[in-house]
């Protein structure tokens, strides 16, 4: 079934600037108000599509002046608009994710009166309209809106719901699919809450010399309004603790933090601790499955991926890595994580790993950051290797040998482990996997694919723990 956002592009009687809506009635009534006629040039069932044609000189087909509705129906549609601000405010979200967030509330709302009260919101500055992917006008790449993806993870192909040939996106898959015939839309929050500062209550344990050292840099960051500000410390050195009291003070000032884990299993460990820490402050839990939070709390407790749903909305970002594959790596991840941050914000980035480049930076002092020193337990921290294979897609398409993989697979089995294979795509699976049947026979049977579209992705996981699977070949949704 086709469920197309129609989209209109029109301009004002008396200039040539293009204007688009996804409820033109709305904006007839708007511009009427002001003595303006809404001239309708065309209609889209492509967001994408009316962008491009709004910002090219293509001649309109069929002029027609739109009738301005009735007076009072704007007074309901902004009252609509005005119900729905406290939940939207601060959120990046696609139009189906929008309509996702406003089925939970009190009464039922149709399409078109979202629609018209969405409308509303983008005229007078309370929301923004772009496609899910599209052709910025300064750029000539398609790129995805809501996680910054360049060609290199979008992909076209007959739409579903244009019914055309369309670009969506694969990075952000996991949080629905974002198209270039869908609205995606930024709605700026509100400034921090309350007037003043407000005590938090904050319990920590007593903290050793090196995390106070660590606490008290980072509270300067926060305090100077610094962008970004790395804390380096090694595993179990206690580095969350030392960097809550930059959370009270932002908390303090009526501001809001967003504490970003890569993995659901941190998040869902670090949750309650937070609490415990903040007892008096309202701690959300946001991952793949634990559905939407309603009110963004002062305190949001996620994993990295959904920050994408954010806009503008925090004015501290803590990124504890976890010690696990680090997000440094996504320019993806990372761009959803500026984004979310209110202006002026900090972001205070915890890491037992750094990369060798932020490394030297920080050790020149050409970057924002401190080191905690703590005594280290003898063994080294395990740090991945990198191997450049060039034509490596080339080489696994024609089940070319590739020795790396090969003697990963050998060294997994002769220790008696198990081991995860992350390729960028979903479709890569698939030509691993076949790869590896070429290649390996013997190891084909003890290899499983898993992607973020596969229904069964729970029951694989489990027969992964259980280790009923010894090679798993996954995108990085694991
Ligand atoms: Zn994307
Ligand atoms: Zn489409």
């Amino acid at each position: 079934m086709r469920i197309a956002m129609e989209t209109a592009v029109y301009a004002l009687s008396r200039s040539a600037t293009r204007h688009i809506s996804i409820a033109p009635e709305v904006d007839a009534l708007y511009w009427g108000r002001r003595g303006e006629t809404t001239m309708l040039l065309e209609t889209f069932s492509s967001v994408g599509q009316a962008f491009r044609y709004a910002r090219s000189s293509a001649k309109a087909s069929g002029i027609r002046p739109l009738t301005s509705p009735a007076e009072s129906l704007w007074v309901h549609w902004e009252k609509v608009a005005s119900s729905l601000r406290p939940l939207l405010a601060g959120r990046s979200l696609l139009w189906d994710e929008v309509k996702e967030l406003v089925r939970g509330m009190a009464e039922p709302m149709e399409d078109r009166e979202l629609r018209a009260a969405l409308q509303v919101m983008s005229l007078t500055g309370t929301a923004i309209l772009v496609p899910g992917v599209e052709i910025p006008p300064a750029v000539s790449r398609w790129r995805c809106n809501r996680c910054g993806a360049g060609p290199e993870g979008l992909f076209r192909s007959r739409c579903r719901r244009c019914g055309r040939p369309c670009v969506s996106c694969d990075r952000c898959i996991v949080l629905g699919r974002s198209r270039a015939c869908t609205p995606l839309f930024f709605f700026p929050a509100g400034g921090r809450n309350g007037e003043g500062r407000r005590s938090v209550d904050l319990r920590l344990p007593p903290l050793t010399e090196g995390q106070r050292w660590v606490s008290e840099r980072c509270l300067e960051a926060v305090r100077s309004g610094e962008r970004f500000f790395l804390t380096w410390a090694v595993t179990g050195s206690g580095k969350t603790e030392a960097v809550l009291p930059a959370v009270r003070e932002v908390l303090g000032g009526g501001g809001r933090v967003l504490w970003v884990s890569p993995r659901r299993d941190v998040v869902e460990e670090l949750a309650p601790r937070l609490q415990r820490a903040f007892p008096d402050t309202p701690v959300s839990v946001l991952h793949g499955e634990t559905g939407w939070i309603r009110t963004i709390s002062p305190l949001t407790v996620a994993t990295a991926h959904q920050a994408w749903r954010f806009y503008r909305c925090f004015h501290l970002v803590v990124v504890d890595e976890g010690d696990a594959f680090p997000l440094e790596g996504d320019p993806q991840l990372r761009s959803g994580l500026a984004r979310a941050m209110a202006e002026g914000g900090t972001t205070l980035w915890l890491t037992a790993t750094p990369p060798a480049d932020w490394r030297r930076r920080l050790m020149r002092r050409r970057m924002p950051g401190v080191i905690l020193p703590v005594r280290h337990h003898g063994l080294p921290l395990p740090e991945p290797r990198l191997f450049r294979r060039w034509g490596l897609w080339f080489s696994l398409d024609r089940g070319r040998p590739l020795p790396p993989v090969t003697a990963f697979l050998d060294r997994v089995v002769s220790t008696g482990g198990q081991g995860l294979l992350f390729v960028p795509r979903v479709a890569d699976v698939d030509r691993l996997l076949s790869w590896i049947k070429g290649r390996h026979p013997d190891r084909f049977g003890e290899c499983r694919g898993m992607s973020g579209r596969d229904g069964g992705r729970k029951a694989t996981l489990e027969e992964l723990r259980k280790g009923k699977i010894r090679f798993l070949i996954t995108t990085t949704v694991l």
